[in-house]
């Protein structure tokens, strides 16, 4: 991925996409000390830009990091990133790092840095695939406790535990995997949240041990528009088959519908193609914002 053509803003500047690298004696590749963000722009304009630089700005904080550039310089060097790459529809990747000033396990004498990069990704997963809905393993790996881990922070070291469920879910035959929190609670996916439908109704796990994503809250709003009824709650194990239908929902996934989690099946129903249908409606601006 790194010999490709166009710009990464990198400290302040536009780069050569192939100039923008680190040293390998940098603190956040032996520590995980970096946060990161990811965006969609759609039709050139990036959705929910300022929510995504405040997240940075949190995430890296919850680390007792501070990003050197204000959320507004942040949104306008966004910006220049879609622009300088002549992009229209891409993803967004925002990413803030210790350096390799020193390499103690202290975080003392480093400075934080900030890249950005942008490209064409079409769907997250295989239109394909995604039609039908996903089959979702149910991984042995766990959210882990508030008290072990900033879990409000999109960190990356955080996602060591969703790369090693997307490995198990892969090499099982799944598409994804859904991960349960330390608790045996229903909480995730690797890199989106979980919505369920019962009855007309939606219920979504309290998100008080992962993200409460940008989508998640956004599709929470489009469905109470719609006079639907949202309810965040505690969801256990034993109650996946008692639901008619499931999706997920992130930057990058959007509303991706799920038709099997282990041994549980859905269907995609006409509740989740009307979400993922508003939510097409409103990131492309064809509804005002929710
Ligand atoms: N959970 C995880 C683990 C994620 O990686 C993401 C994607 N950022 C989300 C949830 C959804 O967050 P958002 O809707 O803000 O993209």
């Amino acid at each position: 991925f790194d010999d490709r053509e166009g710009w990464i803003w990198l400290d302040g500047k536009l780069v050569p996409w192939g100039d923008a690298q680190i040293h390998v004696l940098t603190h956040a590749l032996h520590y995980a000390s970096s946060v990161f963000e990811g965006q969609r722009a759609y039709g050139g304009e990036i959705f929910k830009l300022n929510e995504h630089s405040e997240r940075l700005h949190k995430s890296a904080q919850l680390l007792g990091m501070e990003i050197p550039y204000s959320v507004e310089q942040l949104n306008a060097a966004c910006n220049d990133v879609i622009k300088a790459n002549n992009l229209v529809d891409a993803y967004m990747r925002p990413v803030a790092w210790r350096g390799s000033e020193q390499m103690g396990v202290t975080a003392r004498g480093t400075q934080c840095h900030v890249a950005i990069a942008a490209w064409d990704w079409g769907k997250y997963f295989p239109a394909e695939i995604a039609a039908k809905g996903l089959r979702l393993d149910i991984s042995k790996w766990r959210r882990p406790a508030p008290y072990t881990a900033p879990v409000h922070s999109k960190a990356s070291g955080l996602y060591m535990i969703c790369t090693l469920a997307r490995q198990q879910a892969e090499a099982r035959g799944y598409d994804d995997a859904i991960m349960f929190d330390w608790r045996g609670q229903v909480a995730e996916a690797t890199g989106a949240n979980a919505f369920f439908v019962r009855d007309g109704a939606i219920h979504t796990p309290t998100p008080d041990c992962f993200l409460d994503g940008i989508t998640r809250r956004t599709v929470m709003d489009l469905a109470r528009n719609r006079g639907i009824e949202v309810t965040e709650r505690a969801i256990w194990p034993e109650e996946l088959e008692s639901f008619e239908q499931m999706f997920i929902t992130g930057s990058a996934a959007e509303v991706t519908f799920i038709r099997e989690v282990g041994p549980w099946n859905f269907e995609v129903g006409d509740l989740s193609r009307q979400l993922a249908k508003d939510y097409d409606d409103l990131v492309n601006g064809r509804i005002p914002n929710a």
